[in-house]
This record gives structure tokens, C-alpha cells and sequence, in this order.
């Protein structure tokens, strides 16, 4: 057994002019739910196209379980199973029958009813792919990639347009996949995806990883500070607290006479006194920073809010 699923050595990935991939170099080892964020045209795509042998990198070396995806590719296809963001499924099977289809071209396929079961597609069994809602589609298209029980499912932005049922099914299906041996490699615009379902994930920018580790561990490097939200009278003047030093970030909205804060500080403890005292702030609410913090300081876009409201 390999105990590295996937291995990329400084892959740079260019398209004429345009490099989407700088320089990767990351690993994740067997039995890890990893996920890729990053924003739009971060190189996240072209990455995962890399290792599942659908686009030859200009430069740098990508192994899947030792294997390369190019030279490779029979071996690679036995190990991997990707689910785009869009894909033709045959639209006047039932997904029942499409599903036993794709069972049909592997040696020890998943059992049809128990990725149905997972995927909380009982209801739709018997419905024709054609007819078929956005969010039932997208889960079969998850289906169809967990059914030859890949040990690495490659999953590119899978809860987009689920509703919050449909999504919390998907995540457990995929840490049942995990609990079975398998890896996961996933890219997602969700925050709470990332925090509740990955174990560790990498942040792409301009197609560099800008950060890698577990979510809490990136939190507690990029954004240690806590959020305290509160509420004062609209008359109350927050100059002395904005220029205090373990003040980080301060954003205030007026509205029906009120004024709700949000601030950002290292030591919470440190101000509790003043915002009840003086202050008078009430409804105060404590929160860590959260990883959506961390993607904005890491993408480059962390005061972008805070200049909006305050200038
Ligand atoms: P998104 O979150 O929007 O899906 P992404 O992080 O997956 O984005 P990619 O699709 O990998 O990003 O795109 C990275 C960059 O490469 C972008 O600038 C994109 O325009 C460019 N790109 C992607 N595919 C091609 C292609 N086939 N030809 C030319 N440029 C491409």
C-alpha cells in the first residue's frame, strides 16, 4: 500500500499565456478528506484535471498512489474516480438503472442500493435522469463516481446547489467513504464544507497554495483573534474604543437608533469591562475568526469589508 493518494512536485500548469498553476508542491496521504478552496480561476480545476490525467502539466511531477497519471493512466483509472462539475448522463435511464450501468464496468463495484441509500436517493430510484432536479443530478453524478469504490474520489465543488439536506447526506457519504479506506480530494466555494468535512485543506491563489494544514490550525496561524458582536445606543461614541491598540478591526452599522459592532481583538477578556461598562453594549456574542477569515487575509482580501463601511 501507498500511504501518499496524491503527490504534486512543483506543477506548473500553463495555457498559452496564462499560467493557472505556479509551482504546487502538496501531499495527501491515504484515508484523508482534503479539501481545495481558492477563488475564481485560483487554479483549482486545472489542478485536479493534473492528476486525473486530463491535462499534462508544462512542468513539475504528479503521482497517484506512485502512479503518473499520464504515463500511467490504466493504473491511475483503476484507483481514481472523478466527478466533474457538469457531466452527459444518459437521460432516460432511471437513476437505479443508470447506476447498474455504471456498476456493470468495474470488477467489485459498490451495491447499487447502498449508494442510493447514501446518497439520500431512495425517493428518486425509479425517476428518470431527464427529469431529475438540479440537486438530485448533482448527487448521481457523486453516485456514479463512489459506485467503482475508487480509493481516491476526486470530487470538483460537489454540494454546489444541494439544499442543506441533500448536502448533510453528501458529507456523510463521503465519511463513509473515508470510515471504508478510501481518500477524498474535494474543491469547494463553502467555508462550512471545508471546516466540518475536511481534514485538512490547502487555499489556492493566483495558482499557488497560499495556505496548507488542518482548519483549525490555519485559524489559529492566519486569524488568532476572536469576533465580539454587540450592540450600543446610536448616540454612543466608539472613537476611544477603534483607537485602542487591542482593537484589530472595527466595523459599525447604525440602523432604528442602534448601532451593531463588530470587532476583532486578540484579548477579549481585556475589553468585556469597557463594552459593559461605559459602553453599555448589549447582545454580546464571542466567535473565532473562522476560516472564511482566513481565506480573505490569505487571498489578499482580508480589510476589503472593513474599507467598504468605514470610509
Ligand atoms: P473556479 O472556482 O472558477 O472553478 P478554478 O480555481 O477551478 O476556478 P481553473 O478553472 O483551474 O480555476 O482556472 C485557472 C486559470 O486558468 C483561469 O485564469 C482560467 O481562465 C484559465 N484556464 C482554465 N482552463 C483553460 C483553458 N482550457 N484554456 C485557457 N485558459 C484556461
Amino acid at each position: 500500500m501507498h500511504d501518499l493518494a496524491v503527490v504534486f512536485d512543483d506543477v506548473v500548469k500553463r495555457y498559452g499565456e496564462v499560467t493557472a498553476v505556479d509551482g504546487i508542491s502538496l501531499t495527501i496521504a491515504s484515508g484523508e478528506v482534503f479539501g481545495l478552496l481558492g477563488p475564481n480561476g485560483a487554479g483549482k480545476t486545472t489542478s485536479i484535471e493534473t492528476l486525473a490525467g486530463l491535462r499534462r502539466p508544462t512542468s513539475g511531477t504528479v503521482r497517484v498512489f506512485g502512479f503518473d497519471p499520464i504515463e500511467q493512466r490504466d493504473q491511475v483509472r483503476r484507483v481514481v474516480a472523478v466527478q466533474p462539475q457538469h457531466a452527459a448522463l444518459f437521460e432516460q435511464q432511471t437513476v437505479e438503472e443508470l447506476l447498474r450501468v455504471w456498476a456493470s464496468f468495474y470488477r467489485s463495484p459498490a451495491g447499487v442500493d447502498s449508494v442510493i441509500r447514501r446518497l439520500g436517493l431512495g425517493d428518486s430510484r425509479r425517476v428518470r435522469v431527464a427529469k431529475l432536479s438540479g440537486g438530485q443530478r448533482q448527487r448521481l453524478l457523486v453516485g456514479t463516481a463512489l459506485i467503482s469504490r475508487p480509493r481516491l474520489l476526486v470530487l470538483d465543488e460537489p454540494s454546489t446547489g444541494l439544499d442543506p439536506n441533500a448536502r448533510q447526506d453528501l458529507w456523510d457519504a463521503i465519511r463513509a467513504h473515508r470510515d471504508d479506506g478510501g481518500t477524498v480530494l474535494l474543491s469547494t466555494h463553502s467555508m462550512e464544507e471545508a471546516e466540518q468535512l475536511c481534514d485538512r485543506v490547502g487555499i489556492m491563489h493566483q495558482g499557488k497554495i497560499v495556505a496548507c494544514g488542518m482548519p483549525a490550525e490555519l485559524v489559529s496561524r492566519f486569524a488568532p483573534e476572536q469576533e465580539l458582536h454587540f450592540t450600543v445606543s446610536a448616540d454612543r461614541d466608539l472613537e476611544g474604543l477603534r483607537a485602542r491598540a487591542d482593537v484589530i478591526e472595527l466595523t459599525a452599522h447604525a440602523r432604528d437608533g442602534q448601532t451593531r459592532v463588530r470587532l476583532r481583538t486578540a484579548d477579549p477578556d481585556a475589553l468585556f469591562p469597557v463594552l459593559t461598562g461605559a459602553l453599555g453594549a448589549r447582545q454580546i456574542q464571542t466567535r473565532d475568526a473562522g476560516l472564511e477569515t482566513v481565506f480573505r487575509r490569505v487571498t489578499g482580501r482580508a480589510f476589503a469589508d472593513f474599507d467598504e463601511v468605514t470610509s
